[in-house]
């Protein structure tokens, strides 16, 4: 049976390119990047390079890089850590209502912590507007957050936009570009970002490390506690093998980026075309053209999004849809909601996001199989 995957937002496999490079790294070159002694000083070179070239990459300097175990930490990090460092200026934080949980539940830590945090709302297509980031500022606002892309519906934000006005107002700005990396060219300056951060495991590099920028001269209290690691700033014995793999997958992707995304964009557009004109029930979540290249996102109406997704396994499918297990029943996606798609609607979604094997006879095959599926499960569906 055919496997076609098609959950790259979830993960991606590990690039054979970035395998090789970090081979190494487990057992010749294995000191303790601390250490003086000939072995850590091997170790403390590799990052050094690693870090020049992900600095590189960004348009950052070397010191404006912290590794960390990924997306989760550097999000929990940016938002804890900001939040903590300019509690004394004011306690309000701006945010949106479709961030990922590492942001989102952190907002909500923060709120317990004494905290005011404003959600802002994103459009129908889920873009957030630079004037209603504006129209949530007051005078004790601290700390934005506004993710570059979104992990369900693809939107891309204007970032730079939002940026730019917070640059202004001296707020410090943070954005989960975890999505975007990968897919978007990703410049700090540009983007007018006060911090953001990175997870190897979205763009073809090893799962478990990840990044956060944090501009010179940024104030961001420590979040994990321990040695005097990454400048003193973040704990904890470096992942010297995931640091190098995430260097090489970022090298990669940088240099593919041109021309894979005009390869996804084409395939993204011939899935959401099929699906639009041939399935009458589905609809597109998220804007038409501001989103990732990989991302297309429909609800289908009638058709549960959980049962869609069984058989589209059973068909050698890996899709997702948004809604997530909260003991035992499931909840329709909070990102869904917020851009006005009705709790019903929201939980017939799927996700479908491309990667650098997906071929057009996939995609075919795919939007094939979702037309028998949505036949098959009308037909045994008792309303
Ligand atoms: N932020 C976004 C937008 C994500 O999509 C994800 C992962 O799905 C994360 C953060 C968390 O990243 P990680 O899995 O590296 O902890």
């Amino acid at each position: 049976m055919k496997q076609i995957y098609l959950d790259h937002a979830a993960t991606t496999y590990t690039d054979e390119r970035v395998v090789q490079k970090m081979l190494p790294y487990f057992s010749e070159v294995f000191g303790n990047a601390s250490s003086l002694h000939f072995f850590g000083q091997k170790a403390q070179g590799a990052l050094i390079e690693a870090r020049k070239q992900v600095a590189g990459f960004l348009g950052a300097k070397e010191k404006e890089i912290y590794f960390t175990s990924g997306g989760t930490e550097s999000d929990n990090w940016a938002m804890i850590g900001g939040a903590i460092a300019n509690a004394g200026k004011g306690k309000h934080i701006v945010t949106t209502a479709i961030e990922h949980h590492a942001i989102k539940d952190s907002a909500e830590k923060l709120k317990k912590r004494g905290f005011d945090v404003t959600y802002v709302m994103p459009d129908e297509y889920g873009v957030i507007s630079p004037e209603s980031i504006e129209k949530a500022l007051r005078g004790d606002t601290i700390l934005v957050s506004v993710m570059t892309a979104n992990n369900e519906i693809g939107t891309v934000e204007p970032i730079e936009e939002i940026g730019r006005l917070l640059k202004e107002r001296k707020i410090l700005f943070h954005t989960d570009a975890v999505q975007a990396a990968g897919h978007l060219p990703i410049d700090v300056s540009a983007m007018n970002v006060d911090m953001l951060s990175l997870s190897a495991h979205k763009f073809y590099g090893p799962k478990g490390v990840g990044a956060l920028y944090i501009r010179n001269g940024v104030a961001v209290d420590k979040y994990m506690n321990g040695g005097a690691q990454e400048r003193n700033r973040r704990a904890g014995t470096e992942n010297l093998a995931g640091i190098v793999g995430l260097a090489e997958a970022l090298r990669i992707a940088v240099e593919e980026l041109p021309e894979e995304s005009e390869r996804l964009t084409a395939l993204r557009d011939h899935l959401i075309e099929r699906v639009l004109t041939e399935i009458p029930s589905a609809t597109l979540n998220g804007h038409r053209t501001k989103r990732l290249s990989n991302n297309a996102n429909f609800c289908f109406g009638s058709v549960e999004g959980e049962s869609m997704l069984l058989n589209l396994d059973l068909s050698g499918i890996a899709a997702s849809s948004g809604s997530a297990c909260m003991s035992g029943s499931f909840e329709p996606s909070y990102v869904l909601t917020s851009i006005g798609v009705d709790a019903e609607r929201a939980s017939s979604s799927l996700r479908l996001t491309l990667g650098r094997k997906t071929t057009l006879e996939d995609i075919d095959y795919t939007v094939d199989t979702i037309k028998r599926v949505i036949d098959r499960l009308k037909a045994i569906s008792p309303f």
